[in-house]
């Protein structure tokens, strides 16, 4: 496996893997790698010939006062976890190099980034495209694969590939979730004892609403009021925002339909933000 820190060896090393003809999968991170990281890399094993897994805290993704200074980060964890996946090549770039002193230039994609998550954190898609846009350069994937978990990212980036004519694939990996149902996420680790108890009502409303569309109630407010009640058990939990919308569109629904909508949730226990989602 090999690990590149600079940015003009990554460039240099997947034009020359394209120009050889070989595939490239690509999956961005931040580290702090857990189970739900390490599915995304297996995803895309039989798809191409080189997996390169990133690995950067992109500090325009965080607004001032949010986790960028204490998100969890152990590199030689991170590194052996993905030769044990036998990912090819790790590229953990430095800040510096990625925004060179004197970056003006951003990627704004203006249909699905300013609603849910965009309204808590109005600067933060902006983050993720412009670093996305910059990888994909980069990296030069054929293609990206990207989880489940962040939903909305997940049609932002799609959404800028598109728009911006970038030939790459998307594969989309399940979320993964702990044995007790949360979701994995890097972020649990924040999490006190009372406060990870609390935070599985969250998982355990998506299921709710998941049952209760099953036993065929379909209308998003009676979905929507019986998960708020789950919740509202969690004494720690602020709801941000709780809705069942079209899973494409992102649009809010009246009746719920089967493999269209999406319940879609964020929330505060404590300090912590967590999302988590479920299509029914
Ligand atoms: P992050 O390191 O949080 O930026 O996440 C990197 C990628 O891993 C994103 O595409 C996430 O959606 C994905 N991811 C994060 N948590 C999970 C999970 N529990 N299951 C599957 N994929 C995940």
């Amino acid at each position: 496996m090999q690990v590149i820190h600079s940015v003009d060896e990554m460039h240099r090393t997947s034009e020359k893997l394209r120009s050889e003809g070989r595939t490239i999968g690509l999956v961005p991170t931040m580290g702090s790698l857990h189970q739900g990281h390490l599915s995304l890399a297996d995803l895309v094993k039989d798809r191409a010939n080189t997996i390169i897994l990133s690995i950067f805290i992109n500090p325009t993704q965080f607004a001032p006062g949010e986790d960028l200074e204490k998100y969890p980060r152990d590199l030689d964890r991170d590194l052996n976890l993905c030769k044990d996946r036998k990912v090819d090549i790790v590229f953990v770039p430095e800040s510096k190099n990625i925004y060179l002193e004197g970056h003006s230039t951003s990627v704004i994609e203006e249909r699905f980034s300013s609603g849910f998550c965009g309204l808590s954190r109005p600067s933060h898609f902006q983050g993720v495209t412009t670093v996305c846009a910059k990888l994909f350069n980069i990296c030069c994937p054929n293609i990206v694969v990207l989880g489940q978990k962040d939903a909305q990212q997940v049609l932002v980036l799609k959404q800028m590939i598109k728009d911006l004519n970038f030939p790459i694939e998307i594969i989309i990996g399940d979320i993964f979730r702990e044995d007790d149902g949360l979701a994995m996420s890097s972020r649990n680790a924040y999490l006190t004892r009372e406060q990870r108890k609390d935070a599985l009502f969250l998982s355990q409303s998506l299921q709710e609403g998941k049952n209760l569309f099953e036993n065929g109630i379909f209308e998003i407010e009676r979905i929507e009021d019986k998960m708020r009640e789950l919740i509202n058990k969690g004494k720690l939990i602020n709801l941000e925002y709780l809705k069942i919308v079209n899973r494409e569109t992102f649009e809010p629904e009246k009746i719920a339909v089967q493999n269209q909508s999406l319940i879609l949730l964020a929330a505060r226990v404590g300090d912590v933000r967590l999302i988590d989602n479920q299509v029914l």
